[in-house]
C-alpha cells in the first residue's frame, strides 16, 4: 500500500529553484509547495524562506603544535514564533551557510510537528574533528560558544549535538557559557552527559524515535517486523541506535555503512557486534561480511531503508532504483525533491525526516524541562512520553496523508507549517 501514487504531481511552480540543487533550495521548495497546499499567503513563504537571524563568526584556536588556527562557525536562527530557537551544532569540513540555513528550517518544522514549544535553529563549525585532538576539539567548542554567547540562552537559543558532536562537546559548551554568565546555566544546551544535567534516554532518542515511526508504518502497511529486513546508511548516533532497536524488534538488519563504506550480510548482522568492530577498527567495514559502497546499500532490496547520514543521498540519479518498501529518514534532508517525486510515484512509503528524526529533539525538550524544573525523570518516564509523542505525531500525519491524498512528507509539512503560521498570525506578524 503506497497510498501516495500520483500525488507528487500536486506541485507549485517553484521547481526551478529546487533544480538548482542543494539543501536550502530543497527546503524552500517544500515550504512553497506546502504553503500552496494550505492556501496560505506569500508573506508566510517570505517569512519562512530565510532565517530571522544568521550569524557567522571566526575565532582563534591554539593548536597542539603551538600555532593558531582560525575557525569559521555559523548559527542560523530560523524562526521563533513557537518558542526559542532549537537545534544542533555540527562539526564537519563541508558545512556551508546554505546548509546550516536549510537545517534550521527543518528544525522549525520538526519542533512544530511534534508540538514542542520551540522554533528552529542550527549551527555548524567548518572543521574535521577526525583530524583534531581531544584538546583541540574542546578549544573549538569553547571558542564557538564564546563567539556566539550573546545570541544563546535557555529562553533564546538552545543548541544540541548533531553530526560529529556529542555529549562531551555539549558539556564543554555549557561550562564555557556558564563561566561567561558567572552562574550555572544547564538549560542552554541539551544532549549533555548524565550527571551534568543530561536526561535519561537522550543519547538513543533519535534512533528510538525513528524505530517508533517504523513500527507505526509497518502496522498500517501490514508488514510484519519479525523477519522483515533493513539497511541503514550511517552508523553514527542515529543509525547505530536505529539498528539496535530494529534488531530488538525482530528485524533482520542486513546492511549498515559509515563514511568509509558498508557491510552486507543477507543472514543479518548483530548491531552490537558491528559497533564493537567500529569502535576497535574505526569503521563498520571491519566487520566480517561483504563490503559494499554507500550507493549499493541504498539500492538493496529490503523492507526498510534508513538513511541516517547526510543530505542529498537519495537523488534523481538513484531514486528509481530504491527497492525498499519503507524509507524512514533518520538523517536531515537525505532525499532531494526530485527523488521524492520519483519515490512517491513508485509507491514507496517515505516517513519524512521532520517526523522520523524528531526523537532527538523531543527528548532534548524533556531534558530542558528537567533542567528548568530541577526535577529529574526516570528512564521509563522518558521512553513512555517519547513513544506517546512520536505515535501521536505519526497518527496526525498519517491521517492527513490519507484524508487529503498527499504524501507523508506533504502531510507532515502541512501540520508543521500550519502551526507556525498560526503562531505568527496571533503574534501579529501576518495580516488578517
Ligand atoms: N541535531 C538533532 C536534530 O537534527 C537534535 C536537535 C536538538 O536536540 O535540539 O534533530
Amino acid at each position: 500500500m503506497g497510498g501516495v501514487t500520483g500525488q507528487a504531481s500536486v506541485r507549485q511552480g517553484d521547481d526551478r529553484e529546487a533544480d538548482l540543487g542543494g539543501p536550502l533550495a530543497a527546503a524552500r521548495h517544500q515550504l512553497r509547495h506546502t504553503i500552496g497546499l494550505l492556501g496560505l499567503g506569500d508573506e508566510v513563504y517570505q517569512l519562512l524562506k530565510s532565517p530571522v537571524r544568521f550569524v557567522e563568526v571566526t575565532f582563534p584556536v591554539r593548536m597542539d603544535d603551538g600555532t593558531t588556527r582560525v575557525f569559521t562557525g555559523y548559527r542560523s536562527q530560523h524562526n521563533d514564533a513557537l518558542g526559542p530557537f532549537k537545534g544542533g551544532i555540527r562539526f564537519h569540513p563541508a558545512v556551508t551557510p546554505d546548509e546550516v540555513k536549510a537545517l534550521s528550517i527543518w528544525m522549525t518544522m520538526k519542533c512544530s510537528l511534534l508540538g514542542l514549544p520551540y522554533g528552529g535553529g542550527k549551527g555548524g563549525v567548518v572543521c574535521d574533528p577526525k583530524q583534531l585532538s581531544t584538546r583541540e576539539i574542546e578549544a573549538v567548542s569553547r571558542g564557538y560558544v564564546r563567539a556566539l554567547a550573546e545570541v544563546l540562552g535557555p529562553d533564546l537559543d538552545i543548541p544540541a549535538p548533531d553530526v560529529y558532536t556529542n555529549e562531551q562537546v555539549m558539556a564543554w559548551m555549557v561550562d564555557e557559557f556558564s563561566r561567561l554568565r558567572g552562574r550555572n546555566v544547564p538549560g542552554v544546551m541539551t544532549g549533555k552527559p548524565m550527571g551534568f544535567g543530561g536526561s535519561h534516554g537522550r543519547t538513543e532518542a533519535t534512533g528510538l524515535g525513528c524505530v517508533f515511526t517504523v513500527i507505526e508504518a509497518a502496522e498500517r502497511l501490514g508488514i510484519d517486523l519479525k523477519g522483515a529486513t533493513a539497511a541503514i546508511q550511517g552508523f553514527g548516533n542515529a543509525g547505530s541506535y536505529a539498528a539496535r532497536f530494529l534488531h530488538q524488534a525482530g528485524v533482520r538488519v542486513v546492511a549498515v555503512s559509515d563514511s568509509r563504506g558498508g557491510v552486507w550480510n543477507p543472514d543479518g548482522l548483530d548491531p552490537e557486534e558491528v559497533l564493537r568492530h567500529k569502535k576497535a577498527e574505526g569503521s563498520v567495514i571491519a566487520h566480517p561480511g561483504r563490503i559494499i559502497s554507500n550507493e549499493e546499500l541504498l539500492e538493496l532490496e529490503v523492507d526498510i531503508l534508513i538513511p541516517a547520514a547526510l543530505e542529498d543521498q537519495i537523488h534523481a540519479g538513484n531514486a528509481s532504483r530504491i527497492a525498499a518498501r519503507i524509507v524512514a529518514e533518520a538523517a536531515n534532508g537525505p532525499t532531494t525533491p526530485e527523488a521524492d517525486e520519483v519515490m512517491a510515484d513508485r509507491g514507496i512509503f517515505v516517513i519524512p525526516d521532520i517526523l522520523a528524526s524528531a526523537g532527538g529533539v523531543t527528548v532534548s525538550y524533556f531534558e530542558w524541562v528537567q533542567n528548568l524544573t530541577s526535577l529529574y525523570w526516570t528512564p521509563e518516564e522518558v521512553r513512555d512520553r517519547l513513544g506517546r509523542m512520536m505515535r501521536q505525531a505519526f497518527a496526525e500525519v498519517y491521517d492527513l496523508h490519507r484524508e487529503r491524498g498527499v504524501t507523508m512528507r506533504d502531510a507532515a509539512y502541512m501540520v508543521a507549517v500550519r502551526r507556525v503560521a498560526e503562531a505568527m498570525r496571533v503574534r501579529g506578524w501576518l495580516g488578517e
